[in-house]
C-alpha cells in the first residue's frame, strides 16, 4: 500500500485516529489495509498474517463493518443502524471499524447523526468515510476527521483534453460522433466521468456566446445529468442519459 512515511509510522505505533476521510480511487483498498492495522495483533501492523489480518483480507472480520456501496446513495436508516451497532462491544478485536462507502451521498441529517456518534460514541469504534472529495462532507463532520488522500489514476490534464473534445462535439452537433463518444464513456470510472462532466460544463459555458440558442438547452441537459450523478447507480446509466439528453435537442 502506497502510504506516506507519516502514516506508515503512525500505523506501526498504533496511533490510529478515531475518524478518517479516505479519498482517491484506491480508497476501498486503503480502507481494508487500514482496517487490518486497527485490528492486527502482530508486532508490525498490519502484519498480514495474524488471524485478524487474514479475516479482514477475506472480508469476514466481524469487527470490520462496511456500510453502503460505491454508486448507491446512503440512507439515514443505515446511519441509525450503525449508531445502534456502535454501542455493542467488538466481537473479536480491540477495535470496531466502520467503513462508510459513498459518504458524500448522506444528507445533512445523516451526516449530523454521524457527527454526534463521533463526538459521543465509544472509544473502541473507528470510522472511515470513503468519498471522492473531502469537500463533499459538511465542515463540522470533516473537522473531526483526518484525511488520507489516495491515488488518482487519471491526470487532470488528460481530462481537460477530453472535456474540450466533448464540448466541441456538442457545439458541432454531429449526432453520430456524439453518440459514439457517449458510448465510449461507459468504460470510464464513475468519478472520472463526473469530473469530465464538470469540466465539459465549464468548457461549454466558455463557448456559450457563440451560439446561445443552440448551446443553452444542451448546457441545461448536461447540468441535469450531472445533478443526477449524485443518485444514479452506474456509468452505463449516466452515459445513456447523456446520449438521450444531447441528441434529442
Ligand atoms: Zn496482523
Amino acid at each position: 500500500m502506497n502510504l506516506s512515511e507519516h502514516w506508515k509510522n503512525r500505523l506501526l505505533r498504533r496511533q490510529l485516529p478515531h475518524a478518517l476521510l479516505l479519498t482517491g480511487e484506491n480508497r476501498r483498498e486503503m480502507a481494508d489495509y487500514l482496517a487490518s492495522a486497527y485490528v492486527c495483533e502482530g508486532a508490525q501492523p498490519p502484519c498480514g498474517e495474524c488471524l485478524h489480518c487474514r479475516k479482514v483480507k477475506m472480508g469476514i472480520h466481524p469487527d470490520v463493518i462496511v456500510i453502503g456501496e460505491d454508486g448507491v446513495s446512503l440512507k439515514v436508516d443505515q446511519v441509525r443502524a450503525l449508531r445502534a451497532d456502535a454501542y455493542v462491544r467488538p466481537n473479536e478485536a480491540e477495535r470496531k471499524i466502520y467503513v462508510v462507502e459513498n459518504s458524500q451521498t448522506l444528507n445533512q441529517s445523516g451526516q449530523n447523526a454521524l457527527l454526534k456518534l463521533l463526538e459521543e460514541g465509544p472509544d473502541y469504534a473507528a470510522f472511515f468515510f470513503l468519498l471522492p472529495n473531502p469537500e463533499q462532507l459538511l465542515p463540522t463532520l470533516r473537522s473531526r476527521c483526518e484525511t488520507i488522500r489516495g491515488e488518482t489514476y487519471q491526470t487532470e490534464c488528460q481530462n481537460d483534453h477530453e472535456a474540450q473534445e466533448f464540448s466541441n462535439l456538442i457545439c458541432q452537433g454531429n449526432q453520430e460522433t456524439l453518440i459514439t463518444f457517449c458510448v465510449g464513456l461507459e468504460k470510464k470510472k464513475r468519478e472520472e466521468l463526473v469530473l469530465l462532466l464538470d469540466q465539459t460544463i465549464e468548457e461549454l459555458i466558455s463557448h456559450l456566446t457563440e451560439n446561445p440558442e443552440r448551446l443553452l438547452p444542451r448546457l441545461d441537459a448536461l447540468r441535469e445529468v450531472r445533478a443526477s450523478c449524485e443518485y444514479t447507480v452506474g456509468v452505463g446509466h449516466i452515459a445513456g442519459w447523456l446520449m438521450a439528453a444531447l441528441t434529442e435537442k
